[in-house]
């Protein structure tokens, strides 16, 4: 019985939304036409900045995320201490480091390092938890392959000097 007093009657409920009729000159719909010339006409008249690719070539900014590459001491060594902890976070399976032991002031080293370009997706998440600054993202954007193979790169196409990645180091440690 109580349940029965409780309830709303909603049939007497005042309409939430109310909906306008439509003006005539609206339903012509030239106002609205008029509105969008305009917005494209104030377009031509502005300044263009399309870029003449790949002529004109785009210097990237340090915050870019191109393709990840492996970093290069002075001596030729790689930093990479063959953790395998970019291989496990990358969601896109695209690493694959076998380690060894090394003769030089580090343990281990990596013998195999590579990735597949066709797989990865920039994400930059092996950066990220790469305990020695050895994988970072560089500026390098263009790339193309004409086959599958060509596209996964072993180290000699991923160690890059570090003396060239300085701007890309530089901006992780004053941003992490
Ligand atoms: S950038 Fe992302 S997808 Fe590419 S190799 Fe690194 S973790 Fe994998
Ligand atoms: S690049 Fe960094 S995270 Fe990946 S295996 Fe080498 S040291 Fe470990």
């Amino acid at each position: 019985m109580a349940e029965t007093q409780n309830r709303v009657d909603y049939s007497k409920a005042k309409p939430i939304i109310h909906r306008r009729d439509l003006r005539w000159w609206n339903k012509t719909y030239i106002p609205q036409i008029l509105r969008g010339m305009t917005v494209t006409l104030a377009q031509v008249f502005r300044p263009k900045f399309t870029r003449q690719y790949p002529e004109e070539k785009w210097n990237p900014p340090p915050s870019f995320r191109g393709r990840p590459v492996l970093v290069e001491e002075k001596n030729g060594v790689e930093r990479c201490v063959a953790c395998g902890l970019c291989a496990r976070v990358c969601p896109a399976l695209a690493i694959e480091v076998q380690g060894s032991e090394s003769e030089y002031w580090k343990e281990r080293y990596p013998v195999k390092f590579e990735i597949n370009m066709l797989r990865c997706i920039y994400c930059g998440f092996c950066e990220e938890v790469c305990p020695e600054e050895a994988i970072v993202m560089s500026q390098d954007y263009e790339l193309t392959f004409t086959r599958q193979q060509d596209a996964i790169f072993g180290k000699e196409k991923l160690l890059i000097p570090a003396e060239k990645l300085k701007e890309r180091l530089e901006f992780l440690r004053a941003n992490r």
